[in-house]
């Protein structure tokens, strides 16, 4: 099996799926978001070099500690290491791991559906993040299309894979009653969708900018105080029960 290109592990994530769980950071992102607090995941060469077989055996090694969790691949962009992927999945499978997928959706390309035919037997649940509903403001924040994303979600709904659509909510970007109903209109629209979860934005990232000498475009933007959190979740629930 190939070797992959990883950021990091966090050996006990309990914010990326069910359970506690091993979160491997992959290396690599295309997209640009303002928010982002992982710049360093960014370059594809990046990272280290490590084999699937690795992240298991480093997982199996504190199996007790896993409890009702698993593996999450977060990054970076899981889907631009798409085979390496795959391999870490399948390893997991065969040993009883639950498997997520933390991903923007980004690099899914309706055409090439096929390669994601294999990924589709081996993962058991999918944290979409959808950034922006408007395809103009998803693509100024990201500095790519919204479009992607959508055709994502409709192939893990058609291979009866769970989702849970993810939204970082940002003051005075993605905050609006508009772009909050928007979201669940979204989540409503796939059959596939188990829930929806708000971030609240948090400038935590700021500092990794100043120090790898980058440009922080949110600088100045208020952290979302937890009433701000309440209200979004609230606005949400109720476009979900309509
Ligand atoms: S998709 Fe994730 S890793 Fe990539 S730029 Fe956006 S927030 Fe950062």
């Amino acid at each position: 099996m190939p070797a992959g290109r990883i950021h990091s592990i966090e050996s006990f994530g309990t914010t990326d799926g069910p359970g506690v769980r091993m979160v491997v950071f992959f290396q690599g992102c295309l997209l640009r978001c303002a928010y982002c607090h992982n710049p360093d995941t960014w370059s594809c060469k990046a990272g280290r070099e490590t084999h699937p077989a690795d992240v298991l055996e480093r997982f199996l090694r504190n199996r007790n500690y896993y409890a009702h969790g698993g593996i999450t691949a977060s990054g970076g962009e899981p889907l631009l290491q798409l085979d390496f992927l795959c391999d870490l999945f399948e390893l997991a499978h065969k040993e009883g791991i639950h498997t997520c997928l933390d991903t923007s959706g980004a690099p899914f390309c309706t055409l090439e559906a096929g390669r994601y035919e294999r990924l589709a037997g081996v993962l058991d649940l999918v944290l979409l993040d959808i950034k922006h509903t408007s395809p103009h403001e998803y693509s100024s924040l990201t500095g790519a299309e919204l479009a992607p994303t959508l055709a994502f979600a409709r192939w893990l709904e058609l291979h009866n894979i769970p989702m849970v659509i993810r939204h970082v909510v940002v003051p005075g970007i993605t905050n609006s009653e508009e772009e909050l109903c928007g979201v669940s209109r979204i989540a409503k629209r796939f059959s596939n969708t188990q829930a929806v979860e708000l971030l609240g934005y948090h400038a935590l990232g700021e500092k990794k900018y100043k120090k790898l000498g980058m440009s922080y475009r949110l600088a100045g933007v208020p952290p979302l105080r937890d009433k701000e959190l309440a209200w979004a979740r609230a606005i949400v629930k109720d476009e979900l029960q309509k």
